[in-house]
């Protein structure tokens, strides 16, 4: 007993323990494994009281098939095939009755404009990213519109 209580210490104080922002946004990774369309793959989770409310990746309209089948819809440059993570997981909320005024968003990518308008709108407060994408309006919006963005840093992700 006493030697397996000591290595029980050992490997506790060996591994480091994941802050909560790690922890959702490893679960954004994660979710962005899911997506179906290879010119971005991006996770969000939403989440409140370190309680996850939805997740979302993105991918295409329910039912029709996925970029990595059947090659993007292109527009501008863009692939517009998909449904972005940031609006599934909103949708995933609204279709389950599941409240998210108030809650935070985990995203792999900071969010496209339309995305961002509809996370404002959602009542979301907090939108914590990983990695920068294109879209700068979004910094100088958020702060207009009372919405707190975070960008962490950590291992992973593309
Ligand atoms: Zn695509
Ligand atoms: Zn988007």
């Amino acid at each position: 007993m006493a030697e397996d209580a000591e290595l029980v210490e050992k490997t506790a104080t060996a591994r480091k323990r994941a802050s909560w922002d790690e922890y959702f946004m490893s679960i954004a990774l994660q979710a962005a494994t899911r997506s179906t369309c290879d010119r971005k793959h991006v996770g969000a989770v939403i989440v409140r009281d370190k309680a996850i409310l939805s997740t979302g990746y993105n991918g295409s309209i329910r039912g029709l098939p996925h970029c990595d089948d059947v090659g993007h819809m292109m527009d501008n440059g863009h692939c517009i095939a998909t449904v972005h993570a940031e609006a599934n997981a909103i949708i995933q909320a609204a279709k389950n009755g599941t409240a998210i005024n108030g809650a935070d968003i985990y995203v792999t990518a900071s969010p496209c404009w339309n995305c961002f308008k509809l996370i404002v709108n959602s009542g979301i407060r907090r939108i914590i990213f990983f990695e920068f994408y294109r879209d700068e309006r979004i910094l100088s919006v958020a702060k207009q519109a009372g919405v707190e963005l975070v960008q962490i840093h950590m291992d992973g992700g593309e």
